[in-house]
């Protein structure tokens, strides 16, 4: 027993947390105020000065990573590895049940993880099946409402249609997947916390092993936890269970995904005996950091109010870059990291942070172009990629031939003579059939004497079955090896023009040696291939390859929650893209977006970049915007504006003047020889006249008129117009 290692390094209230007697406990403060650290050391003393058994503690985090982290310090506060101890994401967890009850659960030992593609995938051909039109019946919508409906633990048979015809096609288009999903033995991510849900909650005698079992639920992130995720642990805890939970109601910013805040109201009232913690010293931040978040996060109304100090240094001011485009804003961030580099910091201590996805991209090119290795977490997540899905497709109908959105997939893919009329026919025969599309192929290639079609189904279905045995009793990544090669991927993309196709071969190759490192948790009960598929299904994104090169991490607000940096950029800091458009106009949207900006500026420990770009071009367009109104609510005296550095280049050689012909002579502009009622021509808008001119060097924008185009304003350095 070591009390003092345990207790060392936490402050008095963190402490009382620790050590709290055995009851429900409630840890509610602000960022980096200690919170994980409180739910691991709690773990710790459980078992080692409590004599708890690690069996008995069920530990929810928000990401696998965190997960990782969360038992490798556990570990070593104890001295010792810990085995049996459940620590995991909500959907982890539930998994592993289901994988374990699969009977009981109502699922085939087999099922399948889909992904959010895959459930598009099958509500697309539910809408076809049911002729019902796209454009109408949007498949993103409908895929919103189902996962919203599971999220509160409701089934078709549970909604009121309100007696509103759309909501009761709505609610039919859920029951109708739903039966898909039943089908093919296919989960969705919502699915496996409603499943589990209601695993326990129709199985006393099973519930009751596992309230044996589990007595003390430790969970963080709390103020992030959906009604089902509620409903769950709530089940769970029963009468005698002890929740011990820490959240901060700032950084609630999963309200899109069900996620409810007031999960932190309703447990003071399902526990009325639990005690409440606040923890008010902020550790992991320099008090500018620290200020800037506070100020920016007082501007939201529905707040529990805390008051967060530090009594660390003041630090660097926070800097904010004024870019002139998404390209200009990347190599900032980008020679800003080089230095930091080159100075002798971890690349791993650099975080570069955005409100989206998608502006990965232009980033990740500048890095590329510098040299600088990063990994990406979520967005274009390997397991993702168009190819990988191709070949786990394989894999999947391998495991489980009635996996119809793997069969739809690969059937034609590489292509081999079956058209889409000929899918069509199973597709229908299914229906008619109520079975899955392999089986109807089955039933259709055989019974039908329909030539060449007929052959190729056969030829597939052979080849599918060939796959199975062939791979039966090997190794997981020749299995995986043999799959690529047997399936005709490799060939097929060989014979793709160019880098692409290279690079989808090595992202396959890539898949091989993932599988070689795959260590399957024996406790799992299932295959090896099953437990790799769940895991390529789960851990998407997180934990790419060469986990073990130095390389700055990317990733979006969202996913960087409950992490820390020593340098951080928020990039794309404009109105309009955070906060983003949809929640300008709507009050809670806008908090919403508040408190991801508050969980944004908080994962900075000392030094913290904050960049915008007048024009971006994202999604194929561009666009004009406003500094983001986050940036004002940062108080003067704690920022910096970080003016470009003298010799950033001015993209002169874009204006292809024609030879030999003197230049305007009005400026601005003029040093380029625009003038206005200069006549341009445009790569794309065709010809136009200048009508105005501002900004200088690399920052000039012009506005043309053009003759079909209409009148647009462009930056001069990306424009490429031709003087005429
Ligand atoms: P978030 O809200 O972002 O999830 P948190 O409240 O979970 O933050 P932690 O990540 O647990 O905060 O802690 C923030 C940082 O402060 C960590 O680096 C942690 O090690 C450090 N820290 C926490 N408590 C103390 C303490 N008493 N003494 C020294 N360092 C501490
Ligand atoms: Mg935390």
């Amino acid at each position: 027993m070591d009390v003092t290692r345990i207790l060392e390094g936490l402050n008095d209230a963190q402490r009382s947390a620790v050590t709290a007697p055995l009851a429900p406990l409630l840890v509610i403060a602000g960022a980096g105020s200690g919170k994980t650290r409180v739910l691991t050391h709690r773990a710790a003393w459980l078992i080692d000065v409590e004599g708890v058994s690690p069996q008995r503690l069920l530990a929810v985090t928000f990401t696998n990573k965190a997960a990782a982290e969360m038992r490798g310090r556990i570990e070593s506060l104890l001295g010792m590895p810990v085995n049996h101890l459940w620590i995991g994401t909500f959907h982890g967890l539930a998994h592993r049940l289901l994988r374990r009850h699969w009977r009981e659960a109502g699922l085939p030992q087999n099922f399948q993880i889909i992904d959010s593609d895959d459930q598009q995938r099958l509500i697309k051909r539910l809408l076809k099946n049911l002729e019902l039109d796209e454009s109408r019946w949007v498949p993103r919508e409908i895929q919103y409402f189902i996962n919203a409906q599971k999220d509160e633990g409701l089934r078709p048979q549970h909604i009121d249609d309100d007696n509103d015809p759309q909501r009761r096609q709505l609610i039919a288009l859920y029951k109708g997947y739903q039966e898909m999903c039943e089908r093919g033995g296919l989960v969705d991510f919502a699915e496996l916390l409603l499943r589990a849900h209601e695993l326990w909650r129709d199985d006393p005698a099973l519930l009751a092993h596992y309230q044996a079992r589990f007595r003390h639920l430790l969970v963080d992130e709390f103020q992030d936890t959906n009604a089902i995720q509620y409903a769950w642990l709530r089940l769970l805890a029963g009468r005698d269970g002890i929740p011990f939970a820490v959240g901060d109601d700032d950084q609630s910013i999963y309200r899109w995904r069900g996620a409810r805040v007031e999960h932190i109201y309703r447990f003071q009232k399902d526990f009325p005996q639990a005690t409440v913690v606040k923890l008010e010293q902020n550790y992991r931040s320099t008090a500018t950091i620290l200020n800037a978040a506070n100020a920016v996060i007082a501007h939201n109304n529905s707040r529990m109010g805390k008051n967060l100090w530090t009594d660390g240094a003041h630090g660097e001011p926070v800097r904010v870059y004024s870019a002139y485009n998404e390209r200009d804003e990347a190599d900032f961030v980008v020679g800003r990291l080089k230095d930091w580099s080159e100075q002798g910091n971890p690349r791993a201590d650099a975080a570069v942070l955005y409100r989206s996805n998608a502006q990965s991209r232009v980033l990740e090119e500048a890095l590329i172009n510098a040299g600088l290795p990063y990994r990406v977490y979520g967005g274009l997540r390997f397991f993702e990629r168009a190819e990988i899905k191709d070949a786990l497709a394989y894999l999947r109908l391998i495991a489980n031939r009635d996996d119809d959105s793997s069969f739809e997939r690969v059937i034609n893919r590489p292509t081999r003579g079956i058209g889409a009329r000929s899918v069509e026919s199973i597709r229908a025969y299914a229906r008619a059939n109520s079975c899955s599309m392999w089986r109807a192929a089955g039933a259709i290639a055989s019974d039908e004497l329909g030539g060449r079609g007929a052959s190729s189904i056969l030829a597939f279905m052979t080849l599918i079955e060939r796959m199975a045995r062939e791979t039966q009793h090997l190794e997981l990544h020749y299995q995986v090896d043999h799959a690529i090669q047997a399936s005709g991927l490799i060939e097929f993309f060989r014979k793709e023009k160019g880098e692409r196709g290279e690079t989808k071969i090595e992202n396959l190759e890539e898949l091989v040696s993932a599988a070689r490192g795959f260590n399957a948790d024996p406790a799992e009960e299932m295959s090896v291939l099953d437990a790799f598929l769940s895991h390529a299904a789960l851990e998407a994104g997180e934990g790419q390859a060469d986990a073990w090169e130095d390389c700055v991490q990317l990733m979006t607000m969202h996913s960087a929650k409950g992490l820390e940096f020593p340098l951080v950029f928020l990039c794309g800091m404009e109105d309009g893209l955070f906060p983003h458009q949809r929640s300008i106009a709507d009050p809670s949207g806008l908090e919403e977006e508040r408190r991801l900006c508050y969980v944004g500026i908080t994962r900075a420990k000392r030094t913290l970049y904050v960049t915008h770009a007048e024009q971006r071009r994202l999604h194929g367009m561009d666009s004009f915007s406003q500094p983001s109104r986050f940036i004002a609510e940062i108080p003067d005296e704690l920022v910096e504006e970080v003016r470009p550095r003298v010799h950033v280049s001015r993209p002169v050689h874009t204006v292809n003047r024609p030879r030999g012909r003197a230049s305007g002579s009005i400026s601005p502009g003029a040093e380029l020889g625009i003038r206005l009622g200069q006549r341009v021509r445009h790569g794309k808008f065709g010809d136009g006249v200048i009508l105005n001119c501002e900004g200088q060097g690399a920052h000039a924008r012009v506005e043309v008129n053009f003759e079909t185009a209409g009148t647009k304003w462009l930056v001069l350095g990306y424009a490429n117009l031709d003087l005429m």
